[in-house]
């Protein structure tokens, strides 16, 4: 019996997880949901709450959170509100596992929590490696913590990776799809609007990632996630496009042989991959059909085209606080052009100029690495109110 808590429930990635949970309970693994978490969707909340039957839900927004409370629910239920109630429940010691589909920042604190109460962590949220991998991988060092990727590429190359020394590893390769904007010449990149930038050829996620995906941010967040992870240089990770996204990331090793690890792109099978590790556990989530696949095919990304990636590569030569700026550089960025305010491209531009304000200094520490995300997001929201 496995006891989890999904923070972030009522995401693509928190679905995801509650419809694994169903395919395990239904194949002999039990799982149970002891806590879930949201921003401020308390309908589903409460839907999710009747049918898993969590000792708590944790409610971020104050409104949703009132009102959630007023809802008379078939099952009691603990209402929490806020930081103050993922960390009341961070100590319980009736859970083992974490599954972190908080998105963007809001997904830290959470993940240092949950190392600091020694609970395993299935990590979906990236940008906690993005903004603070070297404060998080000291802790794990002094923790009985294991942290296993969510993420699909980062999944492959664990998979990859069983059985085999780390010495022998010539380099990762981090497929990407492309996004929406692959065969989108430069110059039309200027016009391209939110709708087409939500048009995700292959994946249905949240908004946010959806964005990231479209300027490749994401595989520049995932470069330095996987560099994290897998503790390699990141001169030995390649990022190679692969609009099938049927390969999900490869493995070279040193005597020239290549693992891969391939399946539908559906988010349930590294979730699942990674509540269940080591073993594998039934399923009957979609399987490739080699047959009708009509080829499988790789280009080079294209940096100039795409600076989102580029900026992540600069920042990671620059290494201390830069990739703070980046990820809050980013999100305030993303947030402006979910919200119309500004353009595709001025994505890139905004961040650059966060960047080359930040001279860094900080020790990568919690308090600095908050105190510069918000300084960071402020900053791109002041340039952008002043360029309108
Ligand atoms: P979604 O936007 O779909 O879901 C985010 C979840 O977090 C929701 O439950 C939301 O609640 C909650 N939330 C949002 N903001 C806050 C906040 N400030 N405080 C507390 N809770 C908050 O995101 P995704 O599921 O797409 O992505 C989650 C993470 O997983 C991201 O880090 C993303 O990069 C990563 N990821 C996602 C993939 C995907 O396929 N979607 C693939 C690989 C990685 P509410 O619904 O109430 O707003
Ligand atoms: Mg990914």
């Amino acid at each position: 019996m496995k006891n989890i808590a999904v923070l972030g429930s009522t995401g693509s990635i928190g679905k995801n997880t509650l419809e694994v949970v169903r395919n395990l309970n239904r194949n002999g693994y039990p799982v149970t949901v002891k806590y879930i978490s949201a921003n401020s969707n308390f309908e589903l909340v409460a839907q999710q709450i009747e049918e898993f039957k969590p000792k708590a839900a944790v409610i971020f927004d104050k409104s949703a959170y009132l009102k959630l409370r007023e809802r008379s629910l078939k099952h009691k239920c603990e209402i929490l509100c806020g930081q103050e109630g993922v960390n009341e429940i961070a100590g319980r010691d009736d859970f083992e596992l974490v599954v972190n589909a908080l998105v963007g920042f809001s997904g830290l604190v959470p993940t240092i929590e949950a190392i600091k109460n020694g609970k395993d962590i299935a990590l979906a949220n990236k940008e906690s490696l993005v903004v603070a991998g070297s404060l998080i991988y000291s802790m794990l060092e002094m923790s009985k913590t294991n942290l296993l990727p969510i993420d699909s590429e980062h999944s492959a190359i664990l998979q990859c990776l069983r059985g085999e020394e780390s010495k022998s590893i010539d380099k990762l390769i981090l497929t990407a799809s492309g996004g929406p904007f692959r065969d989108t010449d430069i110059t039309e990149l200027e016009n391209v609007t939110l709708e087409q930038a939500l048009n995700h050829p292959n994946w249905k996620m949240g908004n946010k990632i959806t964005i990231d995906s479209a300027t490749l941010m994401n595989k520049g967040f995932e470069i330095i996630e996987a560099k994290w992870l897998f503790n390699l240089e990141v001169n030995r990770i390649e990022v190679l496009i692969h609009p099938q996204s049927i390969i999900h990331s490869m493995v070279e090793f040193s005597d020239g042989s290549v693992k891969a690890q391939l399946g539908v792109p559906d988010m349930k099978i590294p979730i699942q991959y990674a509540i269940t590790y080591p073993k594998r556990v039934e399923s009957d989530f979609p399987r490739i059909d080699f047959k009708s696949l009509k080829n499988l095919t790789f280009e080079e990304p294209d940096f100039r085209k795409f600076e989102c990636l580029s900026l992540a590569y600069e920042v990671i030569k620059s290494g201390g606080t830069y990739p703070v700026v980046l990820n809050g550089a980013n999100e305030a960025a993303v947030d402006l052009f979910l919200n119309r305010k500004i353009k595709f491209l001025d994505i890139p531009a905004l961040i650059r100029s966060a960047l080359d304000k930040h001279t860094d200094g900080a020790k990568p520490d919690l308090e600095n690495i908050i105190e510069i995300d918000g300084r960071s997001r402020k900053f791109v929201y002041e340039q952008a109110a002043v360029a309108v």
